[in-house]
């Protein structure tokens, strides 16, 4: 049975910390070096139906995608919900990691496994790692489909294949414009309409789309509209826990550690219902680039 420090050396080695934001937060938050690991559980976020079902799973180490605590903090008291997550997972054995950042822009990385859950081809990086002479490190990325679909069969597609949350995909654009390349990054993806309209793709699926950004990048590139799709948080990211889980099982078989991975299928995402409205219709406003009909 490996030491903890010996399954974090290797995390490391698949997500360096070094090269996480330097906003984020990334590394071990709990845990004994020295501890033994056997049981390991993925997930998006360190909250705390996650802890109750690292500890009802036996599990010894817990990774997250998201960081307990972004910023300091002066208080791990259990009176606190972080808090009481710490004293659950300490008092249980349980280490807690985080890859971020860094896992965001690995090769392979978050927006990887969000490709390939939709089985879409990936070209290259949407915004390249400068570090990487390879130019395959970097956030989101460009990608293509196998067979051209509508923009509406596209997100029929995503919401398909990413794990059912109450929103669903959202689209904003033509939903008969045909798409063929896309972009592709796992979370919040607004900051990227940059490198998505440069990319010259024909859509771009990510989550926590809002009004004004969505809106104005639209009224900006009416002259070569894209679809923008709008997923959950969570749906987007949640890919990687299957792609991290089976690059640990393949360094367990290699190393002959016999780790169990788990992945939580536990949805973490805080929406959790979704009305569609049925209100008075009203015209879409017509559109600004005058195309036909
Ligand atoms: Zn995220």
């Amino acid at each position: 049975m490996p030491r903890l420090s010996e399954v974090l050396t290797a995390l490391d080695a698949l997500w360096p910390p070094e090269r996480a934001e330097s906003w984020d937060a990334v590394g071990t938050v709990c845990g004994d070096p020295d501890a033994e690991v056997d049981r390991v559980l993925f997930a998006v976020d360190p909250v705390g139906e996650i802890a109750e079902e690292a500890v009802r799973t036996g599990a010894q180490l817990l990774v997250t995608h998201h960081p307990l605590y972004l910023r300091g903090t002066t208080t791990v008291a259990a009176t606190t919900a972080k808090g009481r997550l710490v004293h659950q997972l300490i008092k249980n054995g349980i280490a807690l990691h985080v890859a971020h950042t860094n896992a965001d822009t690995a090769d392979p990385g978050v927006s990887d496994a969000l490709a390939g859950a939709l089985d879409l081809r990936v070209l290259r990086p949407l915004v390249p790692d400068a570090g990487d002479p390879e130019g395959r490190r970097g956030l989101g990325r460009v990608c293509e489909l196998a067979h051209p679909l509508s923009a509406r069969e596209f997100a029929a597609l995503a919401a398909r294949r990413l794990p059912a949350t109450a929103q669903g995909i959202r689209l904003a654009g033509d939903p008969e414009a045909p798409v063929r390349t896309v972009a592709v990054s796992g979370g919040s993806g607004d900051s990227l309409f940059g490198a998505v309209a440069a990319a010259g793709v024909d859509a771009f699926l990510t989550a926590d789309l809002r009004h004004h950004p969505a809106s104005e990048f639209a009224a900006d590139h009416a002259h070569r509209p894209l679809a923008l799709l709008d997923a959950a948080h969570w749906a987007t990211e949640w890919p990687w826990c299957e792609l991290a889980a089976a690059q640990l099982d393949e360094i367990s078989d290699r190393n002959g550690w016999g780790l169990r991975v788990h992945v939580s299928k536990t949805v973490t995402d805080p929406w959790t219902a979704h009305a569609a409205s049925h209100g008075a219709a009203y015209e879409a406003a017509p559109d600004p680039a005058g195309a036909p009909n």
